[in-house]
């Protein structure tokens, strides 16, 4: 505020005088009056120059007229006044505006309006006053002459030019009414009124002065601005000045555009700015862009910079001077390499797997349905759908850095064993899929599936550590299984669910019956959902004898679901789909706490056994299920028994090792379930001290008609008994089977020749007439469905399922 007053004050404007009203800050105040100085400067000189005539017409009218006396001291009053407004005016010429103390100037200024306007009125107005000069036109005229050159004189400095207005007209405004009285009064309002118009003007064209120099001098400010920003343009930010001249050559090179092409400023100069890039389509368009004369913006152009392919970009335009637009052309130019490279990365994972960079869905999608449209009306062409067995397992058990490690191997390998025009992408997951172009028969293709399942079978080396891997393979063939590629993919993927259900680690082909299969099993899927809340589940339990005295020791609990429409379906149908969907461990909850709750009825000497999901041992929930039921129960902890398979001591699981030491410790005892139908059975003995070992039914199928199997049956009652750990043989249906086994030393007895699984509702009726014939005779008539020879041995896959997850 302090500043605009001074500003004001100095210009002769603080206050709103005329309604022109200028703020100003300090900045402002000096550049504005120091071009009120040269205004001042280059006018005075005019000034002077008009005056001068004004003052001789005034001294011819003086010697017309007046007395020699008055005469004589007017021209020295004339010369003196002259001489000193003279002098004052040459030394305001010779000021610098520049440079000279302004402040002081203008007030010199003022001084100098008081002065010489009193000089030039009184020389005429006093005369004429005192009637020595006739009243007539030419003091008229005079006056007027005054006012205007005065004004004009002083009009860029508006407080000398207030000064010399007022002197003037009071001056001669009095000298009239002097001179006529009463008639010289129209005259001096007259007056008045010219000079207030003067004034006005004058301040107007004062207001536009300094408007124009504050416009100009904020101009000036911006372009500073822009100038000191280009420079740090040039100099800081990722990109960089160039300018070329009329022949396209690099002028004024900056520092920084020399690092980026790591060459010298005076290597740069006058090098055509074209040569810098690699040949190539864009660097003709910019040849082309820079030929034309006109704007371009964003030219992508590749440069070798360090041996290195980079790219930039580039945007130029002719420069703008004074005089239109000059033919340098000058623009910025950035390094894009690194957006490049994200951009051609994207463009490869749209249609690459950035982990194996196998082809994607999309792109396998797009290849197929060319290799569709191009098939000969004779050819054939398979796809197959893989999906990799326990690989769920491995990512859980050895982490994804593993699970990354597998799927990388089976990739490579699937590559190495597909011919040039065949197509192998992952699909996501561990799921892949290869399109076999120009294949013969369905035995061709069956044969290049059992190599592939060979081939993925072998185990893959993860940190020197042997992993197991194994595939299963849905095939659908075109023609034959459909002629479009998603079709053909779907009936692929219908076949692998086929060819897991018949045990993983195989090939199945597409029929039109699996449809249903699939479908079944989604209904299953949804209503097993439901079947928990709407108690239509049950447990079954099946006794296990003791195989010297025949007595029922306890009892395996065996689960069973009661659809509202489909009536009972067995485990090995919903079980799967439990684990597949985790709702297992939901399940296996209900299963701990309802068998808990069943054996608390029982007599104290018998045992339940329950089967555990590998995906149960990776819930939280597990311990504090077992934990919370016992307690509820007040069951003794060594009358549990939890059944699992080999599949969770697969790969060295060393957790699920230590949850088994965990729950071992509780005083619940661990039997290894369905032994025999996993990998390398007998070391898994050893990982884990487990309390009892069951034979799996297919080797107590024909212990009684092959040597084979009893030699099995021999070592591996053998080795449990000096591992100290029980063994039970499950499926037991014939008498000699059981006379057999107790030869072979088998310790306790489970099978359809004792009893089926029963509910619970009979095991309580058994226990109350706890005399259970060792024939079993009656049991068989009880509950259970299930036919006998139904199945001869535990396939792998079953065995796999409870692990699976
Ligand atoms: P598993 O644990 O090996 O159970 C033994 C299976 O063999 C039972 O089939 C039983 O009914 C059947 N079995 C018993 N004696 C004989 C015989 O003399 N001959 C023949 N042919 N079969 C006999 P089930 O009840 O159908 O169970 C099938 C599988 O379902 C079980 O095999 C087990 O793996 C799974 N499972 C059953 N209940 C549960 C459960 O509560 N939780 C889990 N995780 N799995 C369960
Ligand atoms: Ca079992
Ligand atoms: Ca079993």
């Amino acid at each position: 505020m302090g500043e605009t007053i001074t500003l004001q004050r100095l210009l002769g404007m603080q206050k709103k005088v005329w309604n022109f009203k200028i703020n100003a800050d300090h900045e402002t105040t000096e550049l504005v009056a120091r071009e009120q100085l040269k205004s001042f400067g280059q006018i005075s000189r005019i000034g002077a120059l008009i005056a001068l005539p004004l003052t001789v017409y005034a001294m011819v009218l003086l010697f017309s007229y007046a007395e020699v006396g008055f005469i004589a001291t007017a021209c020295f009053y004339v010369a003196i006044s002259a001489f000193v407004s003279v002098r004052n005016f040459l030394r305001q010429a010779a000021l610098d505006p520049d440079t000279a103390d302004y402040k002081v100037a203008i007030k010199n200024i003022h001084t100098e309006s008081i002065i010489s306007s009193i000089a030039f009125s009184c020389v005429l107005a006093i005369p004429f006053a005192f009637g020595q000069i006739p009243y007539n036109l030419d003091i008229a005229i005079l006056a007027m002459g005054a006012l205007v050159v005065g004004g004009f004189v002083f009009g860029s400095v508006p407080r000398a030019q207030t000064y010399n207005l007022s002197i003037t007209t009071i001056c001669y405004a009095g000298a009239f009414i002097a001179a006529k009285g009463y008639g010289g009064i129209s005259t001096a309002i007259l007056l008045i009124f010219f000079a207030l118009c003067i004034d006005y003007i004058y301040r107007m064209f004062f207001f536009n002065f300094v408007q124009r120099h504050l416009h100009a001098a904020k101009q000036k400010d911006a372009a500073e601005t822009v100038r000191l920003l280009l420079h740090d343009y040039a100099e800081q930010s990722s990109d960089w000045l160039w300018e070329v001249n009329g022949d396209h050559l690099i002028v004024n090179p900056s520092a920084r555009f020399a690092t980026a092409v790591d060459m010298e400023i005076s290597e740069l100069r006058d090098l055509p700015l074209v040569d810098l890039f690699e040949d190539s389509m864009e660097r003709n368009q910019l040849a082309q862009s820079l030929a034309s004369g006109k704007a371009f913006r964003d030219i992508h152009v590749p440069i070798k910079l360090g041996g290195e392919e980079c790219w930039w970009r580039l945007s130029g335009r002719r420069i703008k001077t004074a005089d239109g637009e000059s033919s340098h052309i000058r623009g910025v130019a950035a390094d894009i390499t690194s957006a490049k490279k994200a951009e051609a990365r994207v463009a490869h994972l749209a249609h690459f797997d950035s982990l194996t960079d196998l082809p994607n869905r999309a792109l396998f999608n797009q290849s197929l349905q060319r290799s569709i449209g191009r098939m000969k009306n004779d050819q054939k062409l398979a796809v197959l759908y893989l999906d990799l067995d326990h690989f769920k397992t491995i990512n859980d058990t050895l982490g994804h850095g593993a699970g990354d490690l597998v799927l990388k191997a089976v990739a490579n390998r699937l590559e190495n064993n597909i011919g040039i025009e065949d197509v192998v992408a992952r699909l996501g997951g561990d799921e892949f899929a290869i399109s076999l172009r120009n294949v013969g028969s369905y035995e061709d293709v069956m044969q290049v599936a059992a190599n592939i399942i060979d081939k993925i079978s072998e185990p893959v080396m993860v940190e020197g550590q042997p992993v197991a891997t194994g595939v299963s393979i849905g095939i659908a063939v075109a023609p034959d299984c459909g002629n479009d590629g998603e079709e053909l993919i779907k009936h692929a993927d219908i076949a692998l669910y086929n060819a897991k259900e018949n045990g993983r680690g195989c090939a199945s082909l597409f029929e039109r019956s699996m449809h249903e299969a699939v479908q079944d099993r989604r209904n299953i899927e949804m209503d097993l959902r439901a079947a928990l809340k709407r108690n239509e589940l049950e447990l079954y339990y099946q006794p296990l004898v003791n195989i010297e005295t025949n007595e029922t020791i306890g009892y395996e609990a065996l689960l069973r679901w009661h659809h509202s429409e489909k009536g009972l379906i067995m485990p090995d149908v919903f079980i799967p789909v439990a684990e597949d969907t985790g709702l297992i461990v939901q399940l296996g909850e209900w299963v701990v706490r309802s068998a808990l709750y069943e054996v608390a009825k029982w007599p104290e000497h018998l045992s339940v056994a329950v089967n555990l999901s590998p995906a149960q041992m990776r819930s939280p929930n597990l311990i504090p299920t077992i934990i919370n039921a016992l307690a509820a129960t007040g069951v003794a902890p060594h009358r549990l028994e939890l059944e699992i398979t080999e599949s969770v001591l697969m790969n060295d699981n060393q957790s699920n090792v230590e949850l088994l030491h965990k729950i071992r410790s509780l005083g619940v005892r661990i039997a290894l379930d369905d032994f025999g139908t996993g990998y390398s059975s007998l070391n898994y003995l050893r990982s884990f001290p487990f309390d009892k070992i069951k034979i799996d039914r297919c080797f107590v199928e024909e212990v009684d008609s092959r040597e084979d199997c009893r030699a099995i049956i021999r070592a591996v009652t053998g080795l449990a008994s000096s591992l100290g750990m029980v063994t039970t043989a499950e499926g037991v249906e014939r008498s000699d089977q059981l006379s057999q086994l107790k030869e072979e030393g088998c310790v306790q007895v489970q099978g359809y020749l004792f009893s089926k699984a029963m509910p619970a509702a009979n095991v309580e009726g058994r226990v109350e007439t706890a005399s259970a014939s060792a024939a079993g005779a009656e049991a068989s008539e009880i509950g259970e469905q299930k036919s006998t020879k139904s199945k001869r041995c535990k396939t792998p896959r079953k065995a796999q399922q409870r692990k699976a997850g």
